[in-house]
């Protein structure tokens, strides 16, 4: 990505100090809402609630059950490929990761809010962008054109890191020379591994993984953390490792003492695509994140979709069933739905107590079982813009050079451009690392509103004092406790994730899990691949 290059002294953090009794006093007036997707008819799940007898019967061809990027994927593939008459199931939250919500007309993410130029390899995301209009020329060539109103302007990204804010993620103002040096050293391994070819003449680091080269030789990087492996090569710049810790908590949840070495050193060497008219590497974004791609996924494969959430999924002599349930104020209802397929599009941690006899199909829950990392997205509407310095205005992601926080994204940044807003959504994002999972589940459904919003609030209160609270009129706080799949060291290796992306009966599988972490890029392709297969065997 193009940069500018700033450093200017943060203007709150300052003050926050000798006003913090009255930043304190006003936190007290404001009102959060606070979501827990998926919570209540998880607990219907795991303690085998008892339900009412199904009120109907639904036939169909193929059912979806889940309605995330993978579901979505599923769903547009089919519709290509002319298949008509799939239904989908659209479980606890319609768009699952991808959602999104709004204040009146400002929208915003609970989930997802970017997508990397996808790379040459990932033709399925290039085909979806470009039947949604978002890619608008040559999705098959090395840089296809996009619709330049979804491609992130600058001023991009910002850190405030001692005191002061700096251009980039990666602290370089007041930084020794050594430590650069090591910084310098680091990007330049990363050309190299993102240059690198296996002895099968794959690049190792691929979007979709399932291209990546499978050379054996470079198994040992998912046998190791990220940490470790910069141990290994010598690394030992604080704010190198604070970056790639950073990295890891942003893209997994979890810090980079814990996640493989493959998996960290992948978000680097991956992530590169180009286009006719953005910088190398560059992002589209949305105001409301991937909640409108998500809508438009929807809305162009045509399916129909059920509000519900699956029970039970089996195989009957004529292909499958699904028993499913709805809440309607706390009161449940179900309804059967029979198929000749069904795409098995949620998670793995649901789809183990839903598809039955899953073991059967190579999946053992107790050795397989992906560690799940918990998030916490807090969406301040704010009723006025905080005073920013002018020499460091306001990016579209702004980090603060602390943990667990990881900074706040502007949704309304890529408006500014064309009519500067009187007033805006700041998304803060946290991925609550600093505990373990069990800990932090504990913590999110224990926790008062008041110390969600504190927590929710720590980067931009470090960022602006007290002059944060004032401007803030509403929080909607979205917690997720099993919210994605961490690649931990081994995850490359996953018997159970292997035998389910292989199953190819009348139910398949679909969703990032498959992969061992989450991202638009693996859950569309599974997504895809599912399609493909449950029209195959027609
Ligand atoms: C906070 C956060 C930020 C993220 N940011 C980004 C980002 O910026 N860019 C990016 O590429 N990725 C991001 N991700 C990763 C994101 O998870 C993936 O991009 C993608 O959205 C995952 O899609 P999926 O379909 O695999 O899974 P999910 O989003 O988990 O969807 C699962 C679906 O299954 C449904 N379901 C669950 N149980 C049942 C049941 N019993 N019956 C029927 N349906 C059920 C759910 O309702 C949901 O619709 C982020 C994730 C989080 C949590």
């Amino acid at each position: 990505m193009e940069r500018r290059s700033f450093i200017a002294a943060a203007g709150g953090a300052a003050l926050a100090a000798v006003a913090g009794a009255a930043g304190f006093t006003r936190w007290q007036e404001i009102s959060a809402t606070v979501n827990y997707p998926g919570r209540d008819e998880g607990h219907y799940l795991r303690d085998h609630r008892a339900l009412p007898p199904p009120s109907s019967v639904i036939d169909t061809d193929i059912v979806i059950a889940g309605s995330g990027i993978a579901g979505l994927a599923a769903a547009w593939q089919l519709n290509r490929d002319g298949h008509r008459g799939a239904l989908m199931i659209d479980g606890p939250q319609a768009f699952g990761n991808a959602a999104g919500g709004h204040f009146g007309e400002l929208e915003y993410p609970t989930g997802g809010h970017y997508l990397p130029l996808p790379s040459p390899e990932s033709t399925h995301v290039r085909e979806i962008l470009f039947d949604l209009g978002i890619l608008l020329k040559d999705p098959y060539a090395e840089k296809p054109t996009y619709d330049e109103r979804f491609i992130l302007h600058g001023p991009e990204e910002r850190l405030l890191y001692q005191g002061t804010w700096q251009d980039g993620f990666l602290p370089t103002h007041g930084v020794p020379a050594a430590e650069l040096a090591q910084h310098k050293r680091f990007f330049a391994e990363v050309e190299r591994l993102r240059a690198l070819r296996g002895s099968d003449g794959r690049r190792i680091f691929v979007f979709p993984t399932v291209l990546s080269s499978f050379d054996s030789a470079f198994d040992g990087l998912d046998r190791i953390t990220l940490k470790q492996w910069l141990d290994q090569k010598g690394y030992t710049a604080p704010t190198l490792h604070w970056y790639l810790n950073y990295c890891c908590r942003d893209d997994y949840g979890t810090r980079y003492d814990k996640v493989s070495a493959w998996a960290g050193l992948h978000y680097y060497c991956s992530r590169w695509g180009q286009a006719a008219n953005a910088g190398n590497g560059a992002w589209l974004t949305w105001p409301g994140g991937m909640a409108p791609v998500a809508k438009a996924m929807a809305e162009k494969s045509a399916i129909a979709r059920r509000a519900g959430t699956v029970v039970s999924l089996r195989n009957t002599a004529g292909g499958v069933e699904a028993l499913c349930f709805d809440l309607k104020d706390g009161v449940p209802s179900t309804y059967l739905v029979r198929a000749r397929k069904a795409i098995c599009a949620m998670p793995m941690f649901v789809a183990a107590r839903v598809v039955e006899d899953i073991a059967s199909l190579g999946f053992d829950a107790k050795a397989h079982m992906p560690t799940y990392a918990p998030w916490m997205v807090a969406n301040f509407l704010m009723k006025d813009f905080p005073e920013e310095i002018p020499e460091a205005p306001l990016c579209w992601d702004n980090v603060v050079y602390q943990e667990p926080g990881l900074g706040y994204v502007v949704s309304t940044h890529q408006d500014i451009r064309q009519t500067p807003p009187s007033n805006t959504v700041f998304s803060a994002y946290v991925a609550l690392s600093d505990r373990t999972p069990e800990q932090a589940r504990k913590w999110m459904m224990t926790a008062t509103p008041s110390a969600l919003i504190e927590l929710a609030s720590a980067d931009l209160k470090t960022a602006y004092g007290w002059k944060f609270a004032p401007c803030v009129e509403r929080v909607d706080i979205t917690l997720r406790g099993h919210a994605m799949a961490a690649p931990l060291p081994g995850f490359r290796s996953n018997a159970g994730a292997a035998a389910l992306r292989d199953v190819d009966g009348p139910i398949t599988f679909a969703h990032a899990d498959l992969s061992g972490f989450s991202v638009f890029e693996e859950a569309a392709w599974w997504g895809c691949a599912a399609a493909k297969k449950a029209i195959r065997l027609r």
